[in-house]
């Protein structure tokens, strides 16, 4: 159930309903929207009581009951955009934020490079894996904690925010120290026990699409993370599994527009991991833009070619910052504007 409040109601009065929520036996999510806090009643309405009788009380508007499973991510219980803030870099509603960098942290010199020229072109989220989930047990794992100490120095020099991923749940703690925003992998897209460790850091979460996941299943995963108490959560398409061969992943921009709607949550588009070729990046950007997405997550390195990982869809520097360059109008005709 939701209980939408009356504009302008004060703090006390909002904690009354909290306590009065408690009290019938559910657990209460206050959401404090710019115009109107809502507070969502998560129990089991078939064993407790109905919340309509906190009708009587002043401040409420209206209780109804939220149809979707995904109740705290949905749009039926806070309809205006979340804003994630990431240290100050605020993604969400108007604001349009590029998170750009290698796919896997490799050395100083390459991190540093890369870290410098996504900041040129407009980036203000420097990406990089220092976990990486490879599919062979021979291929390069990534430098992990030393992968994150290049992190460390690739914002000390540049002032960029980090977003790198976290593979299990032993690591969530020692990865919070390097990282702004958690990212949590499409191989990694249900495991519950590591969405519920990285809802506790109250780190600004990053959660992809499992390759094989249904939209619905995709928003309940995000539900783990609002329900254990972290509000800022970033929806991310990083493209399915399909029968296509022409592209590593088929990505999905009908989800993109699809989780704008049913959720309130920022979408991400992951164009790179999306359809894994480094010459389609460009145009893939264009269209996440045009339908909605509040992010970009781009894959970037100095030498492609020469890359420990994903080589294929990375683009170079040029070619990042041209499409950078390029995406204005397509930001202008949605109002959405860099930051
Ligand atoms: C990545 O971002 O490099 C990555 C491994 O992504 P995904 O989990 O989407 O495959
Ligand atoms: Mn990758």
């Amino acid at each position: 159930m939701i209980v939408i409040l009356k504009p302008k109601t004060s703090k006390e009065q909002i904690q009354e309903v909290v306590q009065e929520v408690q009290k019938l036996g559910y657990t209460p999510h206050p959401i404090y929207g710019e115009l109107q806090t809502v507070v969502a009643a998560i129990g089991d309405e078939r064993t407790h009581h109905t919340l309509e009788s906190l009708t009587v009380l002043p401040q409420v508007e209206r209780v109804l009951p939220v149809q979707k499973r995904y109740k705290l991510v949905s749009r039926e219980s806070k309809p205006e955009d979340t804003v994630v803030d990431v240290d100050g870099i605020r993604i969400g509603g108007e604001n349009f934020v590029v998170m750009a960098g290698p796919c896997s942290v490799e050395s100083e010199e390459q991190l540093i490079s890369t870290a410098r020229a996504v900041k040129a072109a407009g980036a203000k989220i420097l990406r990089g894996g220092a976990y990486k989930p490879r599919t062979s047990p021979y291929e390069f794992q990534g430098l992990g904690r030393e992968g994150l100490r290049l992190l460390a120095a690739a914002k000390k020099e540049t002032g960029l925010k980090i977003i790198t991923e976290v593979l299990s749940e032993r690591d969530v703690e020692h990865v919070c120290e390097t990282a702004d925003v958690l990212q949590v992998g499409a191989r990694n897209a249900q495991n519950f026990q590591l969405l519920i460790e990285c809802a506790k850091s109250r780190k600004p979460v990053l959660l992809k699409r499992g390759m094989s996941e249904r939209i619905e299943e995709w928003l309940l995963a995000a539900e783990y993370i609002l329900a254990n108490g972290n509000q800022s959560v970033l929806l991310c398409e990083r493209g399915i599994r399909t029968f296509e061969t022409y592209t590593r992943n088929t990505l999905d921009l009908a989800a993109v527009a699809i989780a704008k709607k049913e959720s309130h949550l920022p979408v991400v588009v992951d164009p790179s991991q999306g359809c894994g070729r480094a010459d389609l990046v460009k145009v893939l950007c264009r269209g996440a833009v045009a339908i909605g997405a509040n992010a970009l997550l781009v894959e970037v390195h100095p030498h492609p070619a020469e890359a420990l990982s994903d080589g294929q869809q990375q683009v170079d520097f040029e070619v990042f910052s041209q499409l950078i360059s390029e995406l204005g109008p397509f930001l202008n005709a949605i109002n959405r504007k860099l930051v």
